[in-house]
This record gives structure tokens, sequence and C-alpha cells, in this order.
């Protein structure tokens, strides 16, 4: 199918864009990388007016790690790449489950063409990235004719597909914070082909001190409405890293209670909680004997089934 007639746009300036969105609130919509818009409109479902392009918009391309040591940040401008966040060597070193995260995105070709603030907007409860943005305490940075705000994940979010974005307004960036020192972080999804969403994922930010851990906070794709973080620092505090296996089961039945998930022709409820379990003990595990600071993991991928997703 054709999506139905529209204008395209294409501003060059932020205030050029910001001016359009406003003449067309009522029925205009941000293009950017178009990976999940465009399906959205061939399938006509939805049927905007005018689309604005911001791909030639000057000043959203940044993408930079800045701050003191600590407080460090890595900021995403609008029309940065999914291709160009994963591959920054900056940002691994800062923040390393993005990248991982990112590598589970779609298909190579996606990622050159889709941008991270993007699938913030998007929302979707299966995307991987509106669910670090929760985990690492992010936030975006919104525009329109009327001024500016800062929203964090928790209140950008609001429902499946949905944000608290007003018709009128841009997310210009996107901002997540470097992991703090000690702290070691993975994802991992299992998806029936590759490239496909998730059938199920986790993101996992464990927090150590020398060998004991002191924190564990964990996201979740697919399998929650809108992204929600489990703070399990109470279940795994004062745990040694070499007891993991006694406290990884606590851990996956109070992941198992958290979650919310809903079944359909791809996986029943009760299925994507099994395997959010499952995920969820194989990260715990391989984060707990990884050697290196911010979860760099030093096994080869989690091995075991043949439906598992690779890095490509
Ligand atoms: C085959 C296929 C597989 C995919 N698999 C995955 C996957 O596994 N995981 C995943 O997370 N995604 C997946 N995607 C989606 C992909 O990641 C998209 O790139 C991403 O969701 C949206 O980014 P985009 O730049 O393409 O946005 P667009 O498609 O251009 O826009 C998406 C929505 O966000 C709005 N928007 C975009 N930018 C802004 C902005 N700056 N301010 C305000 N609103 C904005 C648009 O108006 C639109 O409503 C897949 C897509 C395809 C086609």
């Amino acid at each position: 199918m054709k999506p139905s007639p529209l204008r395209i746009h294409r501003p060059t300036t932020i205030d050029e864009t910001l001016d359009l969105l406003s003449e067309h609130a009522a029925s205009g919509k941000v293009l950017a990388g178009g990976q999940s818009l465009v399906p959205v409109l061939n399938m006509r479902l939805a049927a905007p007016s005018d689309l604005i392009d911001i791909t030639a918009v000057s000043g959203l391309d940044e993408l930079s790690v800045a701050g003191a040591e600590g407080r460090a940040e890595i900021t995403v401008g609008a029309t940065v790449t999914h291709r160009q966040v994963e591959r920054s060597e900056e940002v691994a070193v800062a923040n390393p489950i993005l990248g991982e995260a990112l590598s589970f995105v779609a298909h190579p070709a996606i990622r050159n063409r889709g941008t991270t603030v993007g699938s913030i907007a998007h929302a979707d409860p299966n995307g991987e990235i509106p669910m670090i943005l929760a985990l690492t305490g992010g936030r975006v940075e919104v525009r329109s004719t009327r001024g500016q705000r800062t929203l964090s994940a928790e209140e950008l979010n609001i429902g499946p597909l949905e944000t608290s974005l007003e018709s009128d307004e841009l997310i210009t960036r996107a901002t997540f914070p470097a992991l703090p020192a000690g702290s070691r972080a993975g994802f991992d999804e299992l998806a029936r082909r590759s490239g496909d969403y998730g059938l199920a994922g986790v993101g996992m930010i464990l927090d150590v001190e020398g060998a004991t851990v002191k924190g564990l906070h964990c996201g979740f794709i697919s399998v929650t409405d809108v992204p929600e973080v489990l703070n399990l620092g109470e279940a795994v505090s004062g745990a040694h890293l070499r007891d993991a296996s006694e406290v990884a089961d606590t851990v996956v039945d109070a992941v198992r209670d958290f979650i919310d998930p809903g079944g359909d022709i791809h996986a029943t409820a009760d299925y994507r909680r099994h395997l959010t379990g499952v995920i969820t003990s194989r990260l715990f595990r391989r984060l707990c004997r990884t050697d290196s600071a911010q979860g760099r993991n030093t096994d080869s991928r989690m091995t075991g089934t043949d439906t598992e997703r690779r890095r490509v």
C-alpha cells in the first residue's frame, strides 16, 4: 500500500522546524529516519497531512560524551542514527549497555537510517532504546515555539506507543548519563528471527564494590506497557559475586512477579514470563563473573538456542 496524499517539508533550521510543527500541529508529523513512521503510513494506520522531515536540520546531529568523571553524559541529537551511536567508541566506554542494546535493534540497514531519538519518540514497549533511557536515568530535551522542557523517561512514556509530547513538540536530543564507576551493565533478548523485535529482553545494571554486590536495577522489553525500572538492591545487596548462583533465583522470582506480559501470535504471556526469567538469570550470572568494570562481557555471547539473536 501507499500512504495517503501528504506534503513533505524539509526545514534546515530548528526554528523553521518548530514553526512548521506549530503551523501543522493538528495533522503534522515529524519524519526522522522513517523506519517506524513510513511503514505506519504505508499501512495507513496514520494519515498526517504534512510531514516535517528533520534530516537536513542543522544543530540536531550532535553525538558527544562530555562532563567530569563520574558525571559524564552522552548527548544524542535527533538526527543521529542508531548505527552512529552503536559504533561510537566513546559511547561504548561511557555507557556500554547503550551500544549493546542498539546492536539488537533491527538490521544494520535499518540502524543506518533509524535514529535513536526517533526510537524514543516512537515509544514502542518492544523497543530497546526507550527501556535503556529509563534504566540509565536518561532524559530528553523537548522544544516547541512555546518553549523548552526536559522530560525523564518516566515523564515521557505514558502508554504503549504513547508519549506526553504535544503535537507541536520536537525532541531535540536525548541524554544518557555515563554509568557510575564500579557498575557492570548488560542487555540481552531473544527473538524468533534475527532482526525481529525481541519476544522478551532484559537490561541490567549491577553495582559492585570490590567483590560485593551493592545494587541491581533491571529494565525489560516486550513484557511491560511502558519502560519500568525494577530496583532489586535490597534483594542482592551484600552478596558476594561468587555466590551469584544462589542469589540468581531470588532475582528471577522478583522479575517474574514484577513484569506484566501480554500474549499474542508470537508468544503466550506465560512463555514471555518464563523467557524473561531465563534471560534474567543468564544476564545476572554473566555480570557477576565479568572481570572488567562496566560489564564488558569476557565470555562469548550466550549460547544455547537456535533462535538466539547474534550481533551483526
Ligand atoms: C523491519 C524493522 C525492524 C525493526 N526492529 C526494531 C527493533 O528490533 N527494535 C527497535 O527498537 N526498533 C525496531 N525498528 C524500528 C527502528 O528502530 C526505527 O528506526 C525507530 O523506531 C524510529 O526511528 P526513526 O528515526 O526511523 O523514526 P521515524 O520512523 O521517522 O519516526 C518514528 C516516530 O517518532 C516521531 N519522531 C521521530 N523523531 C522525532 C523527534 N525528534 N521529535 C518528536 N517526534 C519524533 C515520528 O513523528 C514518528 O511518530 C524496526 C524497524 C523495521 C522497519
